[in-house]
C-alpha cells in the first residue's frame, strides 16, 4: 500500500482591513511567476468529482451552494480542460478523514463538539476555509481532495442570505477552487509566506492569501488562468520537491483580530 500524506491550503483574513476602491490596476507578471504558482511537484487532475455535504448555518435558500457552484464555473469557463462535477454524497463523512470520496462542506458546531474546526480540523480560528490534499508519496499523485468553510467562527452572506457581517462565499469559493486545481497562495511583500517570485499588487489575484469581509471580488484573472497551464500542460517533475516543501504553501495568520 502507498504511504500517504497530506497538506493544507488556508485562506487567512485581516480583521479591519477593507481593500476598497476600485481594480483598475491590472497585475502583469512574467512567466517565471506563472511556472511558481503551480504546486510544485503534485500532479493533480483537470477534472473534479466532487459531493456537496452541507452549507452554511447562516445560509438556509439553498444561495451558498449555488455559490460555490458559480466559482466553480468561473475557473471552469475561464480554462476548457478543468471540469468539476457533482454527485450525490454517500457513505459518512468524517471532516479532515480520508474516504475515497471528494467533499465540499462547512464545518459547524453540533450538539457535541461546539468547535469543531478547531478541535476535530485542528485548524486556528482566524483561517476561512481550507483544502486538505492527500498525496500518493510514491507518485506525488494527488488522490482526494476536501474543501471545508469555517462555520464555527466566521459568519457567510451570498446576494440573498446570510449574516450581514458574513464573508462573500463565491470569492472564498474561488481562491479555494484554486487550489483544488493545483495553484498556491500568493502575497504582497512584508507578508508572511511571500516570496521574491511573487512581486507586488497581488491583493487582485484570487489566489492572494488573504480576504476580507468586505471583499466581493470573484473573477479568475488571466494571470490565473496562465498559471494554470504549467500545472496542466507542463512536464511533470515527480519527485523534484517533496510533499514537505507544500509547508511554504501553508499559511496561519500571525495575528488576531
Ligand atoms: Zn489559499
Amino acid at each position: 500500500m502507498n504511504q500517504l500524506k497530506w497538506a493544507v491550503f488556508l485562506l487567512g483574513f485581516f480583521g479591519g482591513i477593507s481593500f476598497g476602491g476600485i481594480a483598475v490596476l491590472d497585475v502583469q507578471k512574467d512567466e517565471a511567476f506563472l511556472k511558481n504558482m503551480r504546486m510544485s511537484g503534485l500532479l493533480v487532475s483537470s477534472g473534479y468529482t466532487y459531493s456537496f455535504i452541507r452549507g452554511s448555518r447562516y445560509i438556509t435558500d439553498g444561495s451558498d451552494y449555488q455559490a460555490v457552484q458559480n466559482a466553480f464555473q468561473k475557473w471552469t469557463s475561464a480554462n476548457s480542460y478543468l471540469w468539476a462535477v457533482e454527485v450525490p454524497s454517500k457513505g459518512n463523512f468524517t471532516p479532515g478523514r480520508r474516504n475515497g470520496r471528494n467533499e465540499i462542506a462547512w464545518i459547524s458546531p453540533t450538539e457535541k463538539e461546539s468547535n469543531p474546526w478547531k478541535n476535530v480540523l485542528n485548524l486556528p480560528d482566524t483561517i476561512l476555509a481550507v483544502v486538505k490534499v492527500w498525496v500518493e508519496s510514491a507518485t506525488n499523485r494527488v488522490i482526494e481532495r476536501d474543501l471545508y468553510f469555517n462555520d464555527v467562527t466566521v459568519s457567510w452572506r451570498t446576494g440573498s442570505d446570510g449574516d450581514e457581517g458574513g464573508f462573500w462565499v463565491e470569492r472564498v469559493a474561488l481562491h479555494e477552487i484554486g487550489h483544488l486545481f493545483g495553484l498556491r497562495d500568493v502575497y504582497n511583500p512584508g507578508q508572511k509566506g511571500w516570496e521574491g517570485w511573487m512581486g507586488e499588487g497581488n491583493e487582485l489575484l484570487t489566489m492572494y492569501g488573504y480576504s476580507s469581509r468586505w471583499d466581493e471580488t470573484a473573477a479568475v484573472h488571466p494571470v490565473e488562468s496562465a498559471a494554470l497551464a504549467f500545472v496542466y500542460f507542463s512536464v511533470p517533475e515527480p519527485r523534484s520537491m517533496p510533499v514537505f516543501a507544500l509547508a511554504a504553501a501553508m499559511f496561519f495568520i500571525p495575528r488576531r483580530r
